[in-house]
């Protein structure tokens, strides 16, 4: 059952077209933009408003969507996925978008986001005979739907949707419609945008900017939008929504050019690095940033210090990123092959290092050791985000409890543990009027589960059992 629940642990990106003769390519360009996102599997199926077809294979988008499998790929409309799994939840099988067949018609989904009631779901819809094709929890809203009991498909999916619980945002894709559902708390970013007149549907923004769509606006909580030939409705199928986006998604997850509720991402950073320079004022010589997601802050904490802001550590473009690897032995290997210091920056200087999170510490230990082997003379390492305490149950992979550094350990132990000469950490108060969201109701909106404890949605005691496992 662990390995099960581990596989539910995914972070992904998703991308939808309905409407365009190019629907496959733009996919394509979408989900290359949302690379970030995933890179073990990803999957295209398209509609020619007859039958519907899938490609999908463990790999990048550039390995998988080669010039001859393009050429299959004809239609109108499009659904693709880009994926990231834990070591449990790998395999071609649960590479998305899920492709259904059945008498009634096909069905294909594409999911962002983590159910927390998958386990109890899955009991119930075996004991009625479904048996899955997958450990993915996507495959759930298939059968929730086939077995509504409901002959109209926005009855259908309005009904399954309203049994899940925990992040969600869905493409749901037949031969003559498309379907966005978001979860009732607007967990993970989900934008609908405009290229002619084709809809287009994406996890980020900058997707829109990549294919030269227009950004209309953002999915709302609790909305299941249905796009066909005759145009766009709107439906609700959840009366209670409270918005609790994930803040992780303006910290580290999504690209600096993406817009999330109207804030761009970069800017957010950046405000976050120029509010740690007010809550952690540092002597120092020189800023820098751990590359490509700290920058922003980095250049917002030295903007505000007024220390300079240097180049003092460089990314080697053509390696993934650590934080998605699923193994400790990659993960450790990938710090050294990713980043390198700049000797000519910090040698012989007090740096202050900015990075976005600590999540285990393998990774901050590394690079303080690395900068402090280059000649720096101190190593002050400021986060730009509270600890994280808290394992995420909504697709972010923080692992189990014992896993989190600062879980079990005072801010000066995880200072000794990285070798630092100084460590601070953000705020809960300062990260939330940094990234400044305000929504229409007055109230900030974000989730903040992994550093206070306190989750917007009610966790499952199957779920739990995984996550707080000693
Ligand atoms: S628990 Fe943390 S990582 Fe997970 S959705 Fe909430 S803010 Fe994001």
């Amino acid at each position: 059952m662990l390995a099960e629940i581990k596989g539910l642990n995914e972070e992904c990106g998703i991308f939808g077209v309905w409407g365009h003769q190019d629907a496959a390519q733009l996919t394509y360009y979408g989900l290359h933009s949302l690379q970030h996102r995933g890179q073990e599997g990803t999957g295209i199926v398209v509609s020619d408003g007859k039958t519907l077809k899938g490609v999908k294979g463990e790999g990048l988008v550039s390995e998988i969507f080669t010039a001859n499998v393009m050429q299959e790929l004809t239609g109108d409309a499009a659904i693709g996925h880009v994926r990231y799994a834990t070591a449990g939840g790998g395999g071609y099988e649960n590479v998305q978008p899920l492709l259904f067949h059945s008498q009634s018609g096909s069905l294909a989904l594409a999911h962002n986001g983590n159910l927390v009631n998958v386990n109890s779901l899955k009991h119930q819809l075996e004991a009625q005979g479904s048996i899955f094709q997958t450990s993915s929890d996507t495959e759930v809203l298939a059968h929730l739907m086939k077995r509504s009991g409901y002959s109209d498909s926005k009855d259908r999916a309005k009904n399954a949707l309203s049994m899940l619980k925990g992040a969600y945002a869905y493409l749901i894709m037949t031969e003559t419609e498309l379907m966005v559902a978001l979860d009732p708390h607007g967990l993970r970013p989900l934008s609908l945008g405009c290229l002619g007149g084709a809809y287009v549907v994406a996890s980020e923004t900058c997707a829109f900017d990549v294919v030269g769509a227009e950004y209309i606006r953002d999915i709302e909580p609790g909305e299941l939008l249905i796009i066909n030939d005759d145009g766009i409705t709107s439906e609700r199928f959840a009366v209670s929504t409270t918005k609790a986006i994930c803040t992780m998604e303006y910290i580290y997850f999504s690209r600096p050019d993406s817009d999330i509720q109207g804030i761009n991402v970069h800017t957010a950073r950046k405000n976050l690095g120029k509010r740690m320079a007010i809550e952690a004022p540092i002597e120092a010589d020189v800023v820098t940033g751990v590359p490509d997601s700290s920058i922003s802050a980095a250049i917002g904490y030295a903007e505000a210090s007024g220390i300079p802001y240097e180049m003092g550590l460089i990314k080697n473009r053509y390696v993934g990123r650590t934080f998605i690897q699923p193994s400790q032995t990659l993960r450790e290997q990938g710090v050294k092959m990713k980043l390198s210091p700049v000797r000519g920056v910090v040698e012989g200087k007090r740096v202050i290092m900015v990075d976005d999170s600590i999540v285990r510490g393998t990774t901050s230990r590394r690079i303080v050791t690395m900068l402090k082997d280059a000649g720096a003379t101190e190593v002050h390492v400021v986060i730009s985000s509270p600890p994280i305490k808290n394992p995420c149950f909504y697709g972010i992979d923080t692992s189990t409890k014992e896993e989190l550094i600062a879980s079990g350990n005072s801010v000066e132990e995880i200072r000794e543990l990285i070798g630092a000469d100084s460590l601070t950490f953000l705020s809960v108060e300062g990260m939330i009027e940094a990234i400044g969201k305000k929504d229409g109701d007055g109230t900030e909106g974000y989730c903040l589960g992994c550093f206070t404890g306190k989750y917007p949605t009610e966790i499952y005691p199957d779920t739990l059992q995984y996550y707080y496992q000693k």
